[in-house]
């Protein structure tokens, strides 16, 4: 099996109130989208790799990143979309007849490793699609317009969805084709594939793999990097 890796990193980073686009914030002095290829480039199983950057300069400064930092695995790198779900189809795209599976991963979520890659890449082998989450801690409600609670969802049930996701390249294909044609947007891959009845199962994902999103994030994105440097 052929498995590609898809980088959606294309996101201007609004929340982030920062000039440069959020792939390019330095996270322990390497660019956070840097690090999140390095994992990839790390992976034994993955073959190729397709980026998603952001519109404007974000293609050539990604370009020019990968080529310093000799990221070979990635074959093109191409402007995002509007929304993530537009930037993933133009990833999917330029996979055509390259891979039989893919991973999608959030290009904002640089700690993830080459352990969980590989557990993903393994499930969605025999399953199909596969998400990597892990059990909620807080309480989650569900809150009214005018901030009144709803309700109390069951915690025991509840998992936050994180990436990679994993799909056999053809089924993710036709999910995305359904949901254009839909007009439905998900905020996650996942929720695409489940829309054609077909099971998603959950790996264990990692406390670890933040989505960098807020200025809070890169706060603990960069002690997690201290940290990571002082242990190597
Ligand atoms: O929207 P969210 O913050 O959840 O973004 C998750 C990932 O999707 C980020 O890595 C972001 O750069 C990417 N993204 C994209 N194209 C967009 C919006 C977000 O590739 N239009």
């Amino acid at each position: 099996m052929r498995i590609a890796a898809l980088i959606p990193a294309a996101g201007r980073g609004k929340r982030m109130a920062e000039k440069t686009p959020k792939a390019f914030l330095p996270l322990g002095g390497v660019p956070l989208l840097a690090r999140t290829l390095l994992q990839f480039e790390d992976s034994s199983i993955v073959e190729e790799i397709v980026v998603l950057a952001p519109p404007g300069d974000g293609v050539g400064l990604a370009e020019e990143m990968t080529a310093r930092l000799g990221i070979r695995k990635v074959f093109r790198i191409l402007a995002g979309g509007p929304e993530r779900q537009d930037s993933v189809y133009h990833g999917l795209k330029a996979l055509e007849s390259r891979a039989d599976l893919v991973l999608i991963h959030d290009g904002a979520r640089p700690f993830v490793t080459p352990e969980l890659i590989e557990r993903v890449a393994a499930e969605a082998r025999l399953t199909k699609a596969v998400v990597a989450a892990v059990p909620v801690r807080d309480t989650i409600k569900e809150i009214g317009d005018d901030r009144a609670v709803l309700r109390t969802l069951n915690r025991g049930s509840l998992w936050e969805i994180q990436t990679p996701q994993g799909f056999h390249y053809s089924l993710i294909v036709e999910a995305y084709e359904k949901a254009f044609r839909d007009g439905f947007y998900g905020t996650d891959d996942a929720a695409l594939v489940e829309r054609l009845g077909v099971r998603v199962k959950v790996v264990p994902g990692s406390r670890f793999n933040l989505k960098i999103t807020t200025p809070e994030d890169l706060v603990l994105g960069e002690a997690l990097a201290q940290r990571l440097a002082a242990k190597s």
